[in-house]
């Protein structure tokens, strides 16, 4: 069987669902399909590693976005896309079903990256819904958890299991949780904040493999310990989903290949979200796994995709995150030298410049708000001199 729709959307996550949305905006008429793997239908991921845990009367309904009930956009849910055949404008689906589409969005987000062991119930990183549900099922009050990956979920999920009275033991490669993040100074106050909690840390190790037997996970440090939980949780990167669109002859790398207008190597299809590969406006080509960055893009996207010629301009997505009583949003690269960044102190929290070839490459903001559009400012057009960088930005 064969059906025909002027746009598909491939992958029901948050640059997809942005995407659909702003379509309808701009094309009430055009057919409209989204496809996704998952049984539920597109939602905002953020919570499920933050409210979810930390807020027993949040309500996890409105995670859903406004796009279910609309009878003008088709999704299918629980559905693989197995190919992209680019010269015909089809894709096709795991039961072989044939679509065709005028314009393609490739928004296929990434994997989780994992370590040696057989699949397991008892194993799993928390990257959706159905994982989520998972985990709530094996991770009761008293249940001893091994998460390893000190990135944001990493560290939120650490938090908030431990808050639901579990036994929590993150694990990570590096000396201080988060310093490739923040400065060392800011990276021991956060990891402070852990320990207060009474989450076990286990530092400078990575986690080589596991292996389950009898309801118990064994994790083998490359330090040569093994450590024993319940349930183990990845939160160890993403690799992008690539696969399809390199399999179609489209421009891979770190992501898939697209220009200013989010356009791919092949002009009738589009990529956005945690896939895309583009030229940032402020920090050059780059690729992003952030919320705004998903939904920007998707916009951006979904707009050229009705015919509009807009140049995707929203350079250095912002980065965010809130863990225990921790605030931290980031825009630029959050990385580079920064043992030299500059910290200022304001209002109770910090602002650190981060410094790359002596200009301000990436701003964060720990327990203080500030306008971000100010800080993108100040990275398109730094000070003449350093000592001009702080007191810019004003706390709100
Ligand atoms: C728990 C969690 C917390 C987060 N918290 C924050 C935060 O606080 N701040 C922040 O900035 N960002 C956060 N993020 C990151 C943010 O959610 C992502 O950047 C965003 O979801 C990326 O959107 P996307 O649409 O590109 O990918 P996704 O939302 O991952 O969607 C990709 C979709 O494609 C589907 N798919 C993949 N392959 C196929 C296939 N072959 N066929 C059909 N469907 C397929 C997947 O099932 C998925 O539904 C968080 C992410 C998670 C998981």
């Amino acid at each position: 069987m064969q059906y025909s729709y002027k746009y598909i959307i491939l992958g029901g996550g948050m640059a997809g669902a942005n995407a659909a949305m702003e379509i309808r905006k701009y094309d009430r008429k055009g057919t409209l399909l989204i496809v996704t793997q998952e049984t539920d239908k597109p939602y905002y991921r953020p919570p499920l590693s933050k409210e979810f845990w930390t807020e027993p009367d949040y309500p996890k309904e409105t995670i859903y976005y406004n796009i279910s009930d609309d009878e003008s956009i088709d999704i299918l849910t629980g559905t693989t896309v197995k190919q992209i055949n680019a010269d015909q404008q089809t894709i096709e689906i795991e039961s072989g079903e044939i679509y065709q589409y005028e314009k393609l969005l490739y928004s296929l987000g990434g994997a989780p990256k994992w370590i040696d062991g057989l699949e397991s119930e008892r194993v799993l990183a928390l990257r959706n819904l159905e994982d989520y549900r998972n985990l709530r099922k094996l991770a009761k009050p008293g249940s001893k958890v091994i998460i390893v990956g000190g990135g944001w979920v990493g560290a939120e999920l650490a938090a908030g299991l431990k808050l639901n009275d579990m036994d929590v033991t993150l694990v990570f490669p590096n000396e201080v949780l988060n310093e490739k993040r923040l400065p060392r100074m800011l990276a021991k106050e956060f990891q402070q904040r852990f320990v207060d909690i009474g989450v076990s840390l286990i530092n400078n190790t990575y986690a080589n493999s596991y292996s389950v037997a009898d309801d118990q996970v064994s994790l083998k440090l490359e330090n040569g310990a093994v450590l024993k939980a319940d349930v183990l949780v990845l939160g160890i990167g993403l690799k992008p989903n690539v696969e399809l669109a390199e399999a179609a002859g489209l421009e891979v790398g770190n992501g898939v290949i697209a220009d200013k207008y989010l356009q791919t190597s092949n002009k009738h299809i589009y990529a956005a979200g945690d896939v895309l590969n583009y030229p940032d406006v402020i920090i050059g080509r780059n690729r992003f796994e952030h919320e705004e960055q998903a939904e920007y893009s998707g916009k951006v996207a979904g707009r050229n995709m009705t015919g509009a010629e807009e140049v995707y301009n929203h350079g250095a997505p912002l980065s965010y995150t809130n863990i225990l009583d921790i605030s931290i949003e980031g825009v630029g690269e959050m990385s580079r030298n920064r043992d030299d960044a500059i910290i200022e102190e304001v209002a109770g929290g910090y602002i650190v410049y981060y410094l790359f070839k002596g200009k301000p490459s990436g701003i964060l903001t720990y327990n203080v708000k500030v306008d971000m559009d100010k800080a993108r400012e100040i990275l398109v057009n730094p000070p003449k001199t350093l000592d001009k960088l702080t007191r810019m930005l004003k706390p709100i």
